[in-house]
């Protein structure tokens, strides 16, 4: 039962009938949603007959043979005398707008029938919710509900098919494979003759080959891990993760999965050597295991993946890479730095600064005008860099900052110039990981530097 005849009223009829219900209205007149939601019931067009209307004021044995009563008037003494007689009889009530007079809420919803998203927050932030609302609507593929029902005329099957424990691998293939992909692509043809030679498949193969995916897990905010690697981790067995990896990027990932510290921070003694890494991968995934290789930032990128790539493919273990943001986008979006600039800065390069003390990089090339450096590794080799960009003919008045645990809690940036950056660095304790920025670039945020930069440069030209 819903009384009143405004919009409100209307919306949660609307609702109440889309889920099957028989809806009565109690109002004395319908405003214009409720009359168009009653005439194209009455037409017979949409569910017929399940909507009524009772033409009057409330009257507590309109409740006589309702199961749940919602009142969407505007006003209070009517509501609560709803709420009251609702009460009594023990029937659960909503009033719109209103916890305290309600004994339930209704969830703001994203409806992919047969899947259904409830956000609620108790009656304290309807609105917040209703924002989540907006974000799950964007992130939920159109046709979710295609899929689900998809795999609902197909799950007896694949109980009879499969036994328990391969069943959830099975389906976490299915729905999160190229097959699931189809479907969300509207293409269920395919789909259906695919699902048929997987379930074959799954059936006549015993252990089967298990998969390794190599994500990157981005700096540290749990927040900058992308769509995929968040599907990953909530997929995955086995996680295998370096110590750069804070707890917060770990809590996103499925709670049964079992989690591998394999080092790879500064303390060298605790890491578990390259080669053990790689053999533990091959191990996991050859005992049937999703098994997820978690890095920092992008695991390309100074990241010894391409080491793990080599082994994983020389194995025949199938793999996949999830980029993640590397640190030196990190470092430069939390410093507001343009990595490249129109006539400031043309040419970006990603060093180590573990190379400082041999002869494997391009001095030359790294000291040049108008080109963005960014060392990794640099916090312990300020001043051999400091030292070889100079020889090399950088100026000591080059812009430089430092951000030290990028997109952390912790994050601190400082601005300097070559020449003071090594004193600076000391006296505030930076530590690793810390990324290094060097160019005329790093100069930005300081009121407008850049614009002066580029009109002396055109003046120049
Ligand atoms: N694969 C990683 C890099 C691993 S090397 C990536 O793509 O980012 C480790 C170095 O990365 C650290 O020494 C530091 O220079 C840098 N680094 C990683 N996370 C960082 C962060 N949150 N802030 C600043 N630097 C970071």
């Amino acid at each position: 039962m819903v009384v009143g005849g405004g919009a409100v009223a209307a919306r949660k009829a609307e609702l109440l009938l889309a889920c099957g219900a028989r809806v009565r209205i109690v109002a004395p007149v319908l405003g214009r949603a409720a009359a168009e939601l009653l005439a194209r019931q009455s037409t017979g067009f949409d569910r017929p007959g399940r909507l009524a209307h009772r033409a009057a004021d409330f009257s507590p044995a309109d409740l006589e043979s309702a199961v749940l009563a919602i009142a969407a008037t505007d006003c209070r003494a009517t509501n609560a005398r709803v709420s009251e007689a609702a009460r009594e009889r023990r029937i659960p009530v909503n009033v719109a707008d209103d916890p305290e007079l309600s004994s339930f809420i209704l969830p703001a919803i994203v409806d992919r029938s047969p899947v259904i998203v409830a956000i609620g927050s108790q009656g304290s932030a309807p609105v917040l919710a209703r924002q989540l609302r907006t974000q799950l609507e964007a992130l939920l593929p159109a046709r979710l509900g295609a899929l689900a029902s998809f795999a609902g005329a197909r799950r007896r099957r694949v109980q009879h098919a499969l036994p328990p424990s391969k069943r959830r691998p099975f389906w976490e293939r299915i729905l999160g494979g190229r097959i699931g992909a189809q479907v969300l692509a509207g293409d269920e043809a395919s789909a259906a003759a695919a699902f048929e030679a997987d379930l074959d498949a799954f059936r006549s193969r015993g252990a089967r080959l298990g998969e390794v995916h190599l994500i990157g897990a981005g700096p540290g905010d749990p927040d900058l891990l992308t769509l995929r690697a968040l599907q990953c981790l909530q997929e995955a067995d086995v996680i295998l993760h370096d110590r750069l990896v804070p707890e917060a990027v770990l809590e996103r990932a499925r709670r049964e999965a079992e989690r591998v510290c394999v080092g790879k921070g500064s303390r060298v003694e605790a890491d578990v050597a390259q080669e053990q890494i790689n053999e533990l991968l091959v191990a996991y995934a050859r005992r049937g295991l999703r098994v997820v290789r978690l890095k920092g930032g992008d695991p390309l990128v100074f990241g010894r993946g391409g080491e793990e790539i080599g082994v994983l493919a020389r194995h025949g273990i199938p793999f996949t890479v999830v980029p993640g943001i590397t640190a030196a986008l990190a470092g430069a979006a939390a410093a507001a730095i343009p990595l490249t600039q129109r006539r400031v800065s043309q040419a970006v390069t990603f060093a180590t600064g573990q190379s400082a003390d041999d002869d494997s990089l391009d001095w030359l090339a790294l000291a040049r005008p108008r080109h963005t450096v960014v060392f990794y590794m640099a916090v312990a080799q300020l001043e051999r860099i400091v030292a070889r960009l100079c020889e090399a003919g950088a100026p000591a008045d080059r812009p430089a900052a430092l951000v030290e645990r990028a997109t952390l809690p912790e994050q601190r940036v400082l601005r300097t110039r070559l020449a003071d950056l090594t004193r600076l660095a000391r006296e505030r304790n930076v530590a690793a990981p810390a990324l290094l920025i060097i160019g005329e670039v790093a100069a930005a945020e300081e009121s407008g530097a850049i614009e002066a930069l580029t009109e002396t440069l055109q003046g120049a030209a």
